[in-house]
């Protein structure tokens, strides 16, 4: 039985208090929700704590970082053992080559590979390496996929952009902006009408599975096709696996689907939890780069010892076990998936529910969700009072509908049966 959990009262203070100092009281804006967010005190396994000593079971899992659960012991012990060896030197280690070894290895697209600190850093030289390589200046990115907070990627972006109902960011130039068109997931003509009226497309950028528009997911062949239309015109294509890279499989989406990008990106779950990010993929292009090309990318913590301490051990830790995570996930993520979409069925609520590895998002719509604007069309308001129930009955996911719920290899068939309780007790709240 699930039992309710009181709504947290420091949290309030706390949040009271941070608004005097931070900007809303949050380091970055899909942390803010109504009527405020619980502040956390500490976590473990499946687990975040909140401030009053409430226990809930995470299902935003560091919003897709925290694959491996929180505080796995072999990236603890890793980190601890650098952390006496020193934090940063700023000069080359043996570990950031063998980081490269290791993301090649599991990413054969990618002959070489620079380690930067966030997704968006990656995108952002990820553009500017596409650029330089064709000397071309448009990008193309598609509705609702988001590639972090950089001006030329905030165009019709998912994510927080489109949980504030925002569709480009003020104080990002128009001049920028307008050099990035924006075509339709999961529609390749449209894709290639795109490209035919303007030839100057320097990269074409996609999540190749959507996972901040919700979790949307590619149509039977639509990678492929992008691939093929990409190629056919010499543009490079990249992929951000900023989200699916390790957790849809051990070599991301395109080992997944099978498609092979130009470039890709890594982040989340590469660091186990630990801000480290990497921008890789043919030697043609990552030659490019500063100081043996003219493409510049520079970053004072880059490689830095303890990131890449815990991205070596979280990549092994992946690597020894991904015959065992992957399947149990993807079977524990699909239970529960038909089970809350049973629950939504037996109760009379319009619902769609789209799943893949470990990862899931349930949409308010009696129409599949396939693209931005039938993910738009979905009922956000009523996700919103979802996300309040499920946290009143013990269970955090990521407050938004373009967010998407993440399991963990830390999370126990029990934990499970828990989160379905929660789901049908917050379902039931919100029916009418
Ligand atoms: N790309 C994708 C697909 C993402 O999901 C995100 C973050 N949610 C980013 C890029 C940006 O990453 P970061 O927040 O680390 O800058």
């Amino acid at each position: 039985m699930v039992q309710e959990q009181p709504r947290p009262s420091r949290s309030r203070d706390l949040f009271d208090r941070a608004c005097k100092t931070i900007p809303s009281g949050v380091n970055s804006p899909v942390r803010y929700f109504e009527p405020h967010p619980v502040f956390i005190t500490r976590s473990q396994g499946a687990y975040i704590w909140d401030v009053d000593g409430n226990r809930l079971t995470d299902l935003c899992c560091g919003y897709g970082a925290l694959l491996l659960g929180h505080r796995r012991q072999e990236i603890i012990s890793a980190v601890s053992e650098q952390l006496l060896r020193g934090t940063l030197y700023c000069s080359p280690t043996s570990e950031e080559t063998d980081l490269a070894e290791l993301i090649t290895g599991n990413f054969p697209s990618m002959d070489k590979v620079r380690l930067v600190n966030t997704g968006s850093e990656a995108t952002m030289t990820a553009i500017r390496l596409a650029r330089g390589f064709t000397k071309r200046r448009k990008i193309i990115k598609f509705e609702g996929g988001y590639h972090g907070a950089h001006d030329s990627v905030l165009v019709s972006a998912g994510s927080g952009q489109a949980h504030h109902g925002i569709s480009t960011s003020e104080g990002g130039l128009e001049e920028v902006s307008q050099n990035t068109l924006v075509a339709r997931y999961n529609d390749p003509s449209g894709l290639e009408e795109t490209i035919r009226q303007d030839g100057d497309v320097a990269g074409v950028i996609i999540e190749p599975v959507m996972a901040n528009m919700g979790l949307i997911l590619p149509q039977d062949g639509f990678l492929q096709q992008v691939r093929r239309i990409t190629q056919k015109n010499d543009i490079p294509l990249i992929f951000d696996e900023v989200v699916t890279g390790f957790r849809v499989s051990p070599g991301g989406a395109q080992q997944h689907y099978g498609v092979k990008p130009d470039i890709t990106t890594l982040a989340k779950a590469l660091g186990g939890g630990f801000a480290i990010a990497a921008v890789g993929g043919r030697r043609e292009i990552m030659d490019n780069l500063t100081p043996g090309g003219r493409v510049y990318q520079a970053s004072t913590f880059a490689g830095n010892p303890v990131a890449v301490s815990a991205a070596i051990s979280s990549v092994r830790t992946i690597n020894r076990i991904k015959d065992q995570i992957y399947p149990h996930l993807e079977l524990q993520c699909a239970g529960l998936s038909r089970a809350v979409a049973d629950l939504a069925s037996d109760m009379g609520i319009d619902a769609q529910i789209n799943h893949l590895s470990s990862m899931m998002q349930i949409f308010f719509t009696s129409e599949p969700v396939t693209d931005y604007d039938s993910a738009k069309r979905s009922d956000a308001a009523r996700f919103g009072r979802l996300f309040a129930e499920l946290l009143k009955n013990g269970v955090f996911v990521a407050p938004s509908q373009f967010e998407v719920v993440f399991l963990s290899s830390a999370h126990s068939g029990e934990d499970l049966d828990h989160v379905l309780d929660a789901y049908r007790l917050a379902l039931g709240a919100i029916r009418d």
